[in-house]
């Protein structure tokens, strides 16, 4: 057991209509909190009622940027209130972290602290359909020092907010711009971490594409402009002649190890549907759609689950994806997925973990 102080609250707050909320709009009663000095180690985890910090204007993170993040979910499972492939998630914040320079989390006290945080703010998980409560884990340096370095301070934070249903008017295809102009990440660079630069880096294209009518970028490699890398902050999958193709993490450096692509390809598996995790240019999915065997396209990422793509636009040509519609197959991982949350679809696959109960 690790030793994680606990500051109750002195009032619990009035938690809102979550259906209007939209995304990480709220927060619950209760933040986890553990800090870095290189004297220390990582010291001093606690659970503390959602405040605001104190930050120094010379504080690293906000002149160099040199801060990770994970985003995952929790749901209500009956009686019980459980997290998504937390383990996973927590994995991959100390892959990101070994990317930025930032000293490892210890495990055991972050995935404790997370379940005691989800135990202790249970009464905030939403439970109607599409709805749950997002956790969002956080490292940033905390170093007061504009000399630039790796910093030798930081916090690490857990914070939760409820959020509506990722599909308010229903589950749908959505537009996007193949992207030719702006890169968001390059082989070399930071594209494997979750961390906030790329972001930054992917705001303006997503901008622009949004006033010419598209939902998200589709990202090609930086180097040759030829290969499939992500969609906008989502992974992207194909399916091309019954096969479920994706790019793939471990060849292509500057894409993020999505966990709900992991999840779609085990899933695929599971079912009996070839997977194959490969290098994929934007020549082979157009000469695939124009000899019919693009029979589906879409996205995966913890937010929307899946994002079914109805068109895509590269060159100035729109290519329509199954007449627009949403694929069966996106449809039916969708369902199973969602049904794997709330407790429908039984876990056969060890997804899930209980972190309270009602
Ligand atoms: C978070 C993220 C994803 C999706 O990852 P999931 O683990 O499936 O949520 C994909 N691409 C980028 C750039 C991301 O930051």
């Amino acid at each position: 057991m690790a030793d994680i102080k606990i500051v109750e609250t002195k009032a619990l707050k009035t938690k809102p209509d979550v259906s209007k909320i939209g995304f990480g709009t709220h927060f619950t009663d209760y933040m986890f909190v553990m800090d870095y000095d290189v004297e220390h180690g990582w010291h001093d985890a606690r659970i503390v009622p959602h405040e605001k910090i104190s930050i120094d204007p010379a504080n690293a993170t906000l002149h160099y940027g040199q801060a990770i993040f994970e985003g995952l979910k929790a749901y209500r499972q009956g009686n019980k209130a459980v997290l998504f492939r937390a383990k996973d998630h927590l994995q991959r914040l100390n892959r990101s972290a070994k990317i930025l320079d930032i000293p490892e989390i210890p495990f055991d006290v972050a995935h404790e602290g997370l379940l005691k945080l989800i135990d202790m703010d249970k009464d905030w998980i939403p439970t109607d359909k599409g709805q749950s409560l997002y956790v969002r884990p956080f490292v940033f340096a905390t170093d007061e020092v504009l000399g630039v370095s790796v910093s030798k301070r930081y916090k690490f934070m857990i914070i939760l907010s409820p959020v509506a249903a990722y599909y308010a008017h229903g589950f749908a295809p959505v537009k996007i711009l193949v992207e030719d102009q702006y890169v968001r990440a390059v082989r070399g660079g930071l594209g494997a971490a979750k961390t906030p630069a790329n972001y930054a880096a992917s705001l303006h294209a997503g901008l622009v594409a949004h006033n010419i009518g598209f939902d998200q970028v589709l990202w090609l490699d930086g180097v040759e402009r030829k290969y499939i890398e992500e969609v906008g902050s989502m992974n992207i999958l194909f399916k091309i002649n019954g096969e479920i193709v994706s790019p793939s993490p471990q060849i292509q450096t500057s894409i993020l190890d999505g966990i709900t692509r992991r999840t779609v390809n085990q899933i695929a598996k599971a079912w009996g549907v070839p997977v194959s995790e490969r290098r994929i240019s934007i020549d082979e999915v157009i000469a695939a759609h124009d000899d019919g065997r693009l029979e589906e396209v879409f996205g995966s990422g913890t937010a929307a689950v899946i994002s079914p793509v109805g068109v895509l636009r590269y060159k100035g040509k729109d290519y329509v994806i199954g007449d627009g519609k949403i694929g069966p197959f996106a449809q039916k991982m969708y369902d199973f997925i969602e049904g794997l949350h709330v407790g429908e679809v039984p876990d056969t696959f060890g997804f899930i973990e209980v972190a309270g109960q009602y």
